[in-house]
């Protein structure tokens, strides 16, 4: 604890070259030097685990024209893919491989379940504008934020809080994944789907513009939460 305090208070000034090696654990939670360079660990397994059993039972449903496998499949995704995330909080096994594998897998699972959804609910305009969405904007910006020294873009408030707010705050990535299902399923009047999903469209191509115009770091190796950069800018106290 001493350490990090002494390694934090040691953080290089603009110019001086950054010591890549022994800077581990800068005390920043979500800091990239946190990564710990894993592909097999048991965040990634649930990873793959819920990836293709969701694939399985939704081929299933589409083949057996089954609602019940339908669900099963949703579940498996939604479920599997919180505890993935949180299974890698609790361990302390996030890294910046598991994040990318998992907005990867995310795709797979909701493409495969929202294009089985259509035989069940037809209704292929807001599924279209919501796989558009998913597929085309969001996953693009999901993966932005592995441009700064982050472990993942669920610490992407560390760089821009409206991004992550509107994006990776737990709610927005709630509603993003079981909005349109739900409003399919439950609102019969399917224009109440397709305001929702192009609602959500003009806000993930707002994100798209506001990120890739958001200045990179020179520190590359950690990243510099917006807290820190006013102290380290503020003049020595005595
Ligand atoms: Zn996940
Ligand atoms: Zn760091």
């Amino acid at each position: 604890m001493a350490l990090s305090i002494l390694h934090r208070s040691s953080a290089p000034t603009a110019g001086t070259p950054v010591a890549s090696c022994g800077m581990r654990g800068c005390g920043v939670r979500g800091c990239c030097c946190a990564d710990r360079r894993q592909l097999l660990n048991g965040p990634n397994a649930v990873t793959v685990v819920r990836t293709v059993a969701s694939l399985i039972l939704v081929t299933l449903a589409a083949v057996q024209h089954s609602w019940p496998l339908l669900l099963a499949a949703y579940l498996t995704y939604w479920v599997g893919d919180s505890a993935d995330g949180c299974l890698a909080r609790w361990r302390g096994q996030e890294s910046r491989f598991g994040a990318v594998f998992d907005v990867v897998c995310d795709r797979i699972n909701c493409t495969s379940c929202a294009l089985v959804l259509l035989m069940f609910v037809p209704a292929p305009l807001p599924v279209a504008v919501f796989l558009f969405q998913f597929v085309v904007v969001d996953l693009p910006l999901t993966l932005l934020p592995m441009r700064w020294p982050v472990l993942s873009p669920n610490y992407f408030f560390l760089v821009d809080r409206l991004a992550y707010t509107l994006n990776w705050h737990v709610v927005a990535k709630v509603t993003n994944t079981t909005l349109l299902v739900l409003l399919l399923v439950f609102v019969p009047d399917q224009r109440v789907a397709l305001v929702a999903a192009s609602a959500v469209l003009c806000i993930k191509v707002f994100s798209l513009v506001r990120v890739l115009r958001l200045r990179l770091p020179a520190d590359r190796a950690h990243v510099t939460p917006p807290a820190a950069a006013a102290v380290r800018s503020a003049p020595a106290r005595a």
